[in-house]
């Protein structure tokens, strides 16, 4: 892999590229994980690249299902373990919330790969791998489970997944949290929470939200939460950001 000089102005940006194509090269992301992540980038810029109140509204609203579901599910694909792996086992281990590998690209020696990177990171258990169970009304290899994972789970951390599977898993009575840049996107519509912010800064928020208040989860709850208010106030960040730069490039 080539060496990312770190006085590049764009140096974070190419780390996480230079982690994605290694992902790629031990089989862990599928190269239609590369163009989805190209899709994320430029979602970044328009939002300039920082989290803003709503996804920390959204955080905090995450955080309380994750700590008060009877049953939450940390899903795993290929993009976000090459991107913070430390981060998923982390989360899994604050919130009780097992890790499961689950691709929409799906082979037995990618998931393999993705079980492998998680427990050179410290997993103990991860489920997913061969799973058997299917969420009815999906196609294919789409739509395997875990039987004890995400098929039993009341509540379902689904960073960077398709509009399709979240559409099936919020059919299915769970509560699905995601994490999505687009803020347009069928997944971030249908989510029941949606954090619109790059996975790489909101999941250590997160972890570091949920840390801080184990011991009393119900002062996490967001009064009145409306997901829709959310994707609205992404959608305002946007046209802000823009037309402040437009602003700045026309004085
Ligand atoms: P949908 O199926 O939900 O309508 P899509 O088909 O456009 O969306 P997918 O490839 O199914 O997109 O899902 C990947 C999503 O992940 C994209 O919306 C992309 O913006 C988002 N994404 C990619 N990289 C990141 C990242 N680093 N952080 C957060 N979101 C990301
Ligand atoms: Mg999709």
């Amino acid at each position: 892999s080539v060496e990312i000089p770190p006085d590049h102005p764009r140096y974070r940006s190419l780390l996480y590229r230079e982690r994605l194509i290694e992902g790629m090269e031990k089989k862990v992301t599928a190269p239609a994980g590369l163009i989805a992540h190209g899709r994320g980038e430029a979602f970044d810029y328009l939002l300039g690249e920082r989290t803003h109140p709503h996804a920390h509204t959204a955080i905090r609203q995450a955080a309380f299902l994750l700590l008060t579901s009877r049953h939450p599910v940390v899903s795993v694909n290929g993009n976000v373990v090459a991107l913070c792996p430390e981060e998923l086992v982390r989360l899994s281990k604050v919130t009780g919330a097992p890790l499961e590998v689950n691709l929409f690209y799906r082979s037995r020696e990618r998931e393999e790969a993705i079980a492998r990177v998680l427990r050179e990171h410290g997993a103990e258990q991860v489920l997913g791998v061969g799973a058997e169970a299917v969420i009815p009304e999906l196609s294919s290899e789409r739509r395997r489970v875990d039987p004890e994972g995400i098929l039993e789970a009341d509540c379902v951390f689904v960073p960077l997944e398709d509009g399709d599977r979240t559409e099936a898993l919020v059919r299915l009575g769970k509560k699905v949290i995601t994490v999505d840049l687009n803020p347009l996107s069928r997944t971030a519509r249908t989510a029941t929470v949606t954090i619109v912010d790059n996975i790489v800064r909101a999941l250590p928020l997160l972890i570091e939200v949920i840390e801080r208040h184990r011991d009393d989860p119900s002062s996490l709850a967001v009064p009145d939460y409306d997901n829709k208010r959310i994707l609205a106030e992404a959608l305002s960040a946007i046209v802000h950001h823009l037309t402040a730069t437009a602003h700045e490039l026309a004085d």
